[in-house]
This record gives C-alpha cells, sequence and structure tokens, in this order.
C-alpha cells in the first residue's frame, strides 16, 4: 500500500490489472474486471444486458438489498423465488415457477460461502435461453464439484470489509464470456473502452472517444494492492474459518433453542463467510431481535443476513408485497443471526460465544 502511494499512481493501474489477473487465476476464470463494489457490478450487467421497464429478474428475496435495489432503478421488475429453509438457497425448483417470457436474467446467490446446486440451474436458464448471474458476493474460494465458483458463467464477487477478501470496498466481476467481460470492462469507465492507465502504459491517446455512455466502477490501485494481499491469505483464512465453524457446530449441538443452517447435500467447499443460526422462536423465551441485543450487553456482536428483502418498507408499501408470500424466506427473516466468524478468533472466542449464548437462552 506504501508503496503504491509512493509510486505516483494511486487509481487504476497496473495494481489493479495485477489483482484481476491473480483472481482469475486463483478462481479459474476466463477473465475478471475489479470494480468498485459487487452493487457495481449488478448495476453493470443490468446496462449491459440492455435490461429496462418491462423486464423481470428473478431473485431470492433473502439477499443483500442492493440486487434489487439496482433492478428496480434499472426500471425492471423484481420477482422473487422463495429458499430452502434449511441452507437459505434458491434450487430450481424455486426458480422454475418464477420464469416468465419477459424473465431477462436470474440471480441465485450463494449463501454464507455454501455453493448453490448449479447444474440444475443452469440446465433451467440455458433451456430457457435466460442468461444467469450467479451472486457470488459469499463464495470467493467457494467450490461446486470440485471447481471455483468463479471458474464457469458469470459471477459476481464482493471484497466489502465482512466478506471473507477484502479490499476497503470492492468487486470482482468474473465471466467466460469475452464479449460479456469487454463490455462490462468499457462500461465501468466512462464508456471509453481504456481507462486512465491503458492509456498511460498502451500509449492511448487521451483524445480516446465514448463509445456508448458509461459508468464509473474502476478500482483503484490503492484497493487492488490490498486485494492482492488479502487473495493471498485467502486459503488459510478459510481453513481457519471452517475449524472455527465445526467448533460452533459441536458446541451449539446441545443447545436446543439454536439450529444451525444445514450443509447442502451436493458436492461442494464451503468458505465459511458467515455463521448463520436461527432461534427456535417456539423454544426460546425471547426473540430473535431480543437475542441479538443481550448478547450485544455481554459484548457479543452479532449480524442479521439478511432481513427479507421484500418485507423492507420501500418494497411492501410501493411495490405491494406481503408477508406469506415467500415462507421460507420470512420463516428465517424472523429468526437468522449470524454469530461472530473471522480468522484472528480462537476456538476459546468460540466457546465463550456458545456460553454466552446458552446464559442468554437460560436468564
Ligand atoms: C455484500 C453483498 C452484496 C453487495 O456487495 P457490495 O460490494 O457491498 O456492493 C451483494 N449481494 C450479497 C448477497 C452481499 O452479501
Amino acid at each position: 500500500m506504501a508503496d503504491v502511494l509512493r509510486s505516483g499512481w494511486i487509481t487504476t493501474g497496473a495494481r489493479a490489472a495485477a489483482f484481476e489477473e491473480e483472481f482469475a487465476s486463483y478462481c479459474g476464470a476466463a477473465g475478471a474486471v475489479a470494480l468498485a463494489s459487487a452493487t457495481g457490478g449488478m448495476h453493470l450487467l443490468l446496462a449491459a444486458l440492455g435490461i429496462g421497464p418491462g423486464d423481470e429478474v428473478v431473485t431470492p428475496a433473502m439477499t443483500w438489498v442492493s440486487t434489487v435495489n439496482c433492478i428496480v432503478l434499472a426500471g425492471a421488475t423484481p420477482v422473487f423465488a422463495d429458499i430452502d429453509r434449511d441452507t437459505l438457497m434458491v434450487s430450481s425448483r424455486h426458480l422454475e415457477p418464477c420464469l416468465s417470457e419477459r424473465t431477462r436474467l436470474i440471480v441465485p446467490v450463494h449463501f454464507a460461502g455454501a455453493a448453490l446446486d448449479l447444474d440444475p440451474i443452469r440446465r433451467l436458464a440455458a433451456s430457457r435461453g435466460i442468461p444467469l448471474a450467479e451472486d457470488a458476493a459469499h463464495a470467493a474460494g467457494s467450490e461446486y464439484k470440485g471447481r471455483k465458483i468463479g471458474a464457469d458463467g458469470t459471477a459476481i464477487f464482493s471484497f466489502h470489509p465482512i466478506k471473507n477478501l477484502t479490499t476497503g470496498e470492492g468487486g470482482m466481476f468474473c465471466s467466460d464470456d469475452p464479449e460479456l467481460l469487454a463490455r462490462i470492462r468499457r462500461l465501468k469507465f466512462h464508456g471509453l473502452g481504456v481507462d486512465a492507465h491503458d492509456r498511460a502504459t498502451q500509449g492511448r491517446a487521451p483524445q480516446a472517444e465514448v463509445v456508448e455512455p458509461g459508468y464509473k466502477y474502476n478500482l483503484t490501485d490503492m484497493a487492488a494492492v490490498l486485494g492482492s494481499g488479502q487473495l493471498a491469505r485467502l486459503e488459510r483464512f478459510i481453513a481457519r474459518r471452517a475449524l472455527l465453524a465445526a467448533r460452533y457446530r459441536e458446541l451449539l449441538a446441545g443447545v436446543d433453542e439454536i439450529i444451525p443452517l444445514g450443509l447442502p447435500p451436493h458436492a461442494m467447499r464451503h468458505a465459511w463467510h458467515l455463521f448463520i443460526v436461527r432461534l427456535d422462536t417456539d423454544r426460546a423465551r425471547l426473540d430473535r431481535d431480543g437475542f441479538m441485543a443481550a448478547l450485544k450487553e455481554r459484548n457479543i456482536g452479532t449480524g442479521l443476513h439478511f432481513r427479507a428483502v421484500h418485507l423492507q418498507r420501500y418494497y411492501r408499501e410501493v411495490m405491494g408485497f406481503r408477508p406469506g408470500m415467500l415462507p421460507a424466506t420470512e420463516w428465517n427473516s424472523e429468526r437468522i443471526c449470524s454469530l461472530p466468524l473471522f480468522p484472528a478468533m480462537t476456538e476459546e472466542d468460540v466457546a465463550t460465544v456458545v456460553d454466552a449464548v446458552k446464559e442468554v437462552l437460560a436468564r
């Protein structure tokens, strides 16, 4: 980072290009475009596909709000698929009834570091001729049937600070479609087709022209160099997270009110981005929000990934989504809670968290 600051080149340049190559090679992706965020990647994808009024995009409501906001801001209509109650992920069975002749894109979410069952989803999308883009914000280092997420198809990663790999803020667009990658590369920087560094190093004229109106979603070299350092440690981070997650599962096995997420039955490697549990509100004497507050009193920070998007105020009031539309999503939305999980935690820390959980439930 200090080298970048001293180098005289701090915005998108050689370091961002190197990070793109390193990330693509780690995933086995044909190509990767570094971006300012995953949300920026979703915005660019919708623009590249020309998605707008009258079009539908199918995605779960158990996701981060950014995807749905982008769909709505593009003038298109979000169509929500329900999820598997125990993995929080969609399957082809959930997606199929949501497809119509207006569906222009499917955005399933790899959740918490687990991988979606992609083969049936890919077959469904291909049979209908609908583009598929995986929300891989939680899935840097996750694998499906022995291949890294990002190796096949189109996947958008996030490097927000809570994710397994961070650049402060940032994202990566991976695809095996060279035309789509070229389009994303052009749209991420004003539609010039070349960014400032390309012009400096490749001797391109600063007179480069707008080929189509584009956006400003490039990742800086300052951020990229952080990403390269994180990527070099990602396997170690994941190994550590897996160990801590296993310890959690062991210690929580005897706690009746706590239901950890189920592990998908298909072959995959979990990247353990989040350790999510559900509070069994039929057995516990407090609700999820009370549970989180009581843990906070004991200095245990928890997270909520996520409150169902369709029941957030705008989506209820303006778009008319109602409770009851997505039973498994809503059931989880009221009960989920992410326990602390980060590589610097110790096994004793995990035991401390579980003790606090037991204490709160016994109160
Ligand atoms: C974090 C996240 C995003 C957005 O990533 P940003 O880099 O913050 O834009 C999208 N989808 C999911 C599921 C996420 O968790």
